[in-house]
């Protein structure tokens, strides 16, 4: 067994940027990762550029520069990778936190290392900063479970001349569904909604429409696949049910917050799926567990992004800073 005064579950940015905002206090946070560090990025399409500009990436005050005006993945892995390393960030890699039993002043944390081992922690306080990108929305559709269904998009060479239904409206499929096009596939988007989504990127969207206006790309909107099999996916249209003959379905639908494993800490789970915990200390109902990034997503996971929850370190340590005080 090991003693530590804070676990933080996750080495994503969010758990990175908390684990720097703890070690400022002097508390040497342990950070324990299931994989890599900033795993989920590591997950990404691999030619993606983020969104956001690279200042509003940036963690521990130390500068993010590119190259180009917006990040590529692999400028955050190294970005990420490289304040790790400078800030002399502890984590354990490879090693899942299995559970988390609150004891009478601390709390009991297992978990099972890379050799299969299990591994005991004792420690004063947990922060939760476990993403959501383990956890892809399922369709819940008959053929979901078939090798040729993916949650996740990696690259589009794969699927020159195949015929591939992207299920999903947001950037990663519109994204995506302009790599296949350009390698050669056949690409048909299905999205349930009657427009492009508000957050779609602006510069992306009018090279889109063009190629949706040319017949390049099929769009169906108010739309759902309702039935995936070998050969063919069938689509509900707003006026007809159709099977198209296919090969691959990207479902990149969104993903969401394992909130079985909050529920399973002691944190209580409000009706409408949100965590209970407080905005401004981001402390949950169990006195000692924390939140920090995306596990802290209320109804919509889209609220919080790196961009936001960078800043969730900052109002743990302001609370444990205050809690410190208030007993001396
Ligand atoms: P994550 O990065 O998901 O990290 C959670 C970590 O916890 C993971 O490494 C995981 O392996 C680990 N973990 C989970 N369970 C356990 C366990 N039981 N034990 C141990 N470890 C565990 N945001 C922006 O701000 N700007 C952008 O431009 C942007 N672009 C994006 C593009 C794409 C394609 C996607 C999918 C997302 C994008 N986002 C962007 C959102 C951003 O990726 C997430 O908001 C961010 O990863 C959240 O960080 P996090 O630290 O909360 O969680």
């Amino acid at each position: 067994d090991s003693t530590e005064q804070v676990i933080i579950i996750g080495a994503g940015p969010c758990g990175l940027a908390a684990a720097i905002a703890l070690n400022e206090l002097g508390l040497n946070p342990l950070i324990i990762e299931s994989r890599n560090i900033v795993h989920s990025i590591s997950q990404y399409p691999t030619y993606m550029r983020f969104f956001s500009t690279p200042e509003r990436l940036e963690i521990g005050d130390i500068p993010f520069t590119t190259n180009g005006e917006k990040p590529t993945r692999q400028e955050a892995l190294a970005y990420y990778r490289t304040v790790t390393l400078r800030k002399n960030i502890r984590v354990n890699a490879f090693e899942t936190v299995t559970d988390v039993v609150k004891e009478e002043q601390t709390f009991l944390v297992r978990s099972i290392n890379r050799f299969g081992e299990e591994k005991l922690y004792r420690t004063e306080r947990v922060v939760i900063a476990t993403g959501y990108f383990d956890h892809p929305n399922k369709l819940g559709i008959p053929g979901e479970e078939l090798d040729k269904v993916s949650h996740f998009f990696r690259e589009a060479h794969p699927y020159t001349r195949m015929k591939v239904a992207i299920i999903g409206g947001s950037n990663s499929a519109i994204d995506a569904a302009l790599e296949l096009e350009r390698v050669g596939a056949e690409v048909t988007v299905v999205y349930r909604g009657e427009n492009y989504a508000r957050g779609i990127k602006p510069w992306v969207l009018p090279i889109f429409e063009a190629l949706v206006a040319k017949g390049t790309i099929n769009m169906r909107f108010q739309s759902r696949v309702v039935e995936i099999d070998k050969g063919t996916v069938t689509i509900e249209g707003p006026e007809q049910r159709e099977q198209l003959p296919n090969d691959f379905v990207l479902a990149l639908t969104g993903f969401h917050p394992d909130r079985a494993f909050l529920s399973g800490i002691g944190v209580t789970i409000e009706e409408d799926g949100s965590p209970t915990f407080n905005d401004d200390t981001m402390e949950t109902n169990v006195p000692g567990v924390y939140l920090a990034g995306v596990v802290a997503s209320r109804k919509q996971a889209n609220e919080i992004f790196i961009e936001s929850g960078r800043f969730h370190g900052d109002r743990i340590a302001a609370h444990i800073a205050a809690s410190h005080s208030n007993h001396v």
